[in-house]
């Protein structure tokens, strides 16, 4: 798994996908630029993601605040005060890394030795296997299971703690090692606020300290009255952004999976008191079927309810990933009370309630959230596609197998050969499609050479253009999960890709 993880990062950066920042400088950590690849699939996942919150939804609509607001918003928000992590230093290696990150690390390994025996298990019994009746009985899983339970739930304990002494305790009592250099030599924990500072104003004494926006969220929230009075919003309704976020990591690593600047893709629900647990229960299924529906593999999704809950909520829950290096979280969805828009009506001075007519009464609604970063679905799409495909024989191919709505480039159009007016239709051909999709060219090497490349970028259709295509106006649509190819007319072409690519 580490493996296919080093090959993920490889073939990101080979394929176009990412690079370092400032790589010429030997690149920022934590900090990445998407390439001319990259760009794409992103954008294709934010649209996919848009399309389905705000278009699919009749009461939600979309915003895009700024990432400088007033400095008052991150006190009330409670991120000046609370927006912290636990850090703790190894005295040996010097590298500093979050208790809670390696506690979870510990108990994510109990997991996969869960995991191992449950594949061993699978393997031996075939189909008489009861994998129900095999978790609960067999004693080796037992214990894992348990054991790991037993330490998250002491975690969770132990940071709400505020000496967090009982942090530091757990990793010793555990003999979590600095996954470095495998030195036990431990700080005490403390606690390390993530938000960046940065100045508005000329002078430096009528500066203005501010932040750099740590969610988006809460630009959803001083723009809900806005939002609702001049859209006519009835309860319950949502507001949707995407947009950048940034926090000081403590420990960046796992390649995009944790950056210091990032894109979020949120949507703040508001909804009647009392509500609330049963949109949160709602948000829970809605976004889980949005991931299925991308066709990534059941088995690789899960929810992750929490025990310890920030300060602003009464319920939360994760969508898990099976990312190379283990389950973690994709997406939140947080039941987030009234506290924020209660918070900015105290600090503001200024109502922030919804007149119900139904009830005839006004109320500072409560608010569901479901909050996904960009590029953590980013990589889960691109590690998840990555295969390296036996092929008839001894050869293998590296195939990108992209969700064909999210891929980059949809169609390449290749002539067979470079000359006999092959290029000419060609170029006719995409004239035709460039409009609606994104085609690419290509006609250097054998075609198999140049399906092969296709393949390694993740482009759904290859599209070549023949001898035959001169006699007849069809070509051949090769696809590149199943590898087979069909002749069809060029006219038809714009409709067949439609029915499978487009949004
Ligand atoms: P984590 O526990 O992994 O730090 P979080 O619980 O702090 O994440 P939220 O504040 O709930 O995350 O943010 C919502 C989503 O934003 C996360 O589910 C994740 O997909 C994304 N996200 C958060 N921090 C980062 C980051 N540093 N880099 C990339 N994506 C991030």
């Amino acid at each position: 798994n580490e493996d296919h993880f080093k090959k993920v990062v490889s073939h990101a950066k080979e394929y176009g996908y990412v690079f370092a920042s400032s790589e010429i400088y030997d690149g920022l950590s934590a900090v990445y630029d998407y390439a001319q690849n990259g760009v794409e699939l992103k954008k294709n996942i934010r649209e996919y993601w848009w399309r389905s919150m705000v278009y699919m939804h009749q009461n939600i609509v979309g915003i895009d605040a700024s990432i400088l607001m007033h400095p008052t918003t991150w006190k009330a928000s409670g991120h000046v005060d609370a927006f912290t992590d636990p850090l703790i230093d190894n005295k040996d290696s010097k590298k500093r890394y979050r208790a809670d990150v390696l506690i979870e690390d510990y108990a994510e390994k109990l997991e996969q030795k869960a995991q191992k025996e449950i594949k061993k298990a699978k393997k031996r019994f075939g189909d008489d296997f009861d994998e129900n009746e095999f978790v609960s009985t067999h004693p080796r899983v037992v214990r894992y299971r348990e054991e790991q339970k037993e330490i998250l739930s002491r975690m969770a304990k132990s940071l709400s703690a505020e000496d967090l002494k009982d942090v530091k305790a757990l990793i010793e009592e555990l003999g979590i090692a600095c996954p470095d250099t495998g030195s036990k030599n431990w700080t005490d924990v403390r606690q390390f606020n993530l938000m960046f500072g940065t100045k508005l104003g000329a002078s430096a004494e009528s500066a203005t300290d501010l932040y750099l926006r740590p969610e988006t969220a809460q630009g959803i929230f001083v723009n809900f009255l806005n939002v609702q009075k001049t859209g006519r919003m009835k309860i319950p309704f949502g507001i949707a952004q995407t947009g950048k976020a940034f926090r000081n990591e403590i420990v960046a690593r796992q390649f995009i999976f944790r950056m210091r600047e990032f894109e979020q893709m949120e949507m703040q629900f508001f909804v009647r008191p009392g509500d609330e647990l049963k949109w949160y229960e709602y948000w829970k299924e809605t976004r889980l079927k949005w991931h299925m529906s991308l066709g990534m593999g059941e088995e690789n999704y899960r929810f992750h309810d929490h025990e310890k809950l920030a300060h602003y909520a009464n319920a939360a829950a994760d969508i898990e990933f099976n990312f190379p290096f283990g389950f973690k979280e994709l997406e939140g969805i947080h039941s987030r009370t009234d506290f924020d828009l209660k918070a900015h009506e105290e600090h503001s001075g200024k109502k922030l309630q919804f007149f119900d007519p139904e009830m005839n009464k006004n109320y500072v609604p409560y608010v569901v959230e479901t909050s996904i970063g960009l590029d953590r679905m980013f990589l889960a799409v691109l590690s998840n596609s990555l295969e390296e495909e036996a092929l008839e024989g001894d050869s293998t191919r590296t195939v990108l197998k992209i969700p064909a709505i999210l891929a980059p480039t949809k169609a390449a159009i290749l002539p067979l050969v470079k000359k006999d007016g092959l290029p000419e239709i060609a170029e006719k051909i995409i004239e035709d499609l460039q409009w609606d999709y994104n085609v690419a060219y290509d006609e250097k090497d054998a075609v198999g050479r140049r399906y092969r490349r296709q393949d390694a970028a993740g482009t759904p259709y290859c599209i070549t253009v023949d001898h035959q295509t001169k006699e007849d106006n069809t070509v051949t649509i090769r696809d590149r999960d199943t590898m087979e190819q069909e002749r069809i007319a060029i006219s038809e072409l714009s409709e067949r890709l439609k029915k499978s690519i487009s949004f």
